[in-house]
């Protein structure tokens, strides 16, 4: 059974991971190439379980043993004992293809290992490691904690018995796993990130502005989010990444990404973890920033 569990980069999926995990007992290192992304996440974590104790969802007790359950570090020899380690690090596959060639030597050959990808071919990362019947998808949801779904991918090569393993964990942690296979994008990101992307080409041509797109689709698609609030709160790096996936592995210009899009990563401006996106989040109230 799985007990000991490494995280590869320490943003808001791979601290999401981490604090899962960690309160459902299992031991946890969390490992980023950024000390400070790590302090960072180790806060995130602190103000979140907080956050659920005021719910009466846990106790103080189960958060104190949570934390003591997580090691964080920057030295990828920390990750040498654990039984899966699941690869949450920026979403570009040559940095992941580089974590993952750093990784096998470094672990023994039964670890599993696990992308957290959003869009990148499970099957072609499992190609640059030296164990593809021990490597699949497990795509959890933002926010981690709250979000009761995992996709879980199989490549091509993916043993069953390591399908088993990773859909045991999946319910353990209480999530629920749906199946999906290997084309880009899976399931959920297939049709959501077309409605964001198209969100962003009715403010591009003009159709509606920030507030009166997320206000339409909230109120008139019932959606809890608008689409341009939830593209923030996503990351509009890895909005622009799933796209361009989308485009290029689907060949199909329905997916190109919006220029608007385009144009707010080379700003810089990539949502809430910058504070600063569609929405500009460095007052009191998110202000549109068009
Ligand atoms: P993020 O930008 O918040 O965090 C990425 C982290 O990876 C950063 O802390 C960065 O320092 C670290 N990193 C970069 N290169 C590294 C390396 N070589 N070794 C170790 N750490 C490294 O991104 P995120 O939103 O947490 O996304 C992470 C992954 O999860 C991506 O693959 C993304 O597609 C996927 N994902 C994101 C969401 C979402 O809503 N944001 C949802 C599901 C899956």
């Amino acid at each position: 059974m799985i007990q000991r569990i490494g995280v590869i980069g320490a943003g808001q999926m791979g601290g999401g991971i981490a604090h899962v995990c960690a309160l459902k007992g299992l031991q946890v290192k969390l490992l980023d190439v950024n000390q400070l992304a790590l302090e960072k996440a180790l806060d995130a974590l602190n103000v979140n379980m907080d956050r659920q104790i005021g719910r009466g969802l846990i106790k103080p007790d189960d958060k104190d043993a949570a934390l003591r359950r997580i090691q964080i570090g920057t030295d990828y020899a920390l990750l040498g004992d654990c039984d899966l380690v699941i690869e949450a690090a920026t979403e570009n596959e040559a940095v992941k293809r580089e974590i993952f060639k750093k990784v096998c030597p470094l672990v023994p050959p039964t670890t599993l290992l696990a992308t957290n990808t959003s869009s990148i071919s499970v099957t072609r990362l499992a190609s640059t490691t030296d164990r593809p019947g021990k490597f699949m998808g497990m795509h959890f949801m933002n926010p981690v904690p709250m979000m009761r779904l995992v996709e879980l991918i199989r490549g091509i090569a993916t043993e069953e018995e390591t399908f088993r393993a990773i859909r045991d964990l999946t319910i353990r942690l209480d999530k629920t796993p749906a199946n999906a296979e290997d084309f880009p994008a899976f399931i959920v990101n297939r049709i959501l990130l077309p409605m964001i992307n198209e969100a962003v080409y009715a403010l591009y041509e003009g159709v509606g502005t920030v507030e009166s797109i997320d206000t339409a689709m909230k109120l008139g698609a019932n959606h809890p989010m608008g689409p341009l609030e939830l593209a923030d709160f996503i990351g509009l790096d890895t909005c622009l990444s799933v796209m361009q996936v989308l485009y290029e592995g689907l060949a199909d210009s329905k997916y190109r990404p919006c220029p608007l899009l385009v144009k707010y990563v080379e700003a810089g401006w990539i949502g809430r973890k910058v504070k600063r996106g569609f929405y500009d989040y460095s007052g009191e109230r998110p202000v549109p920033t068009r």
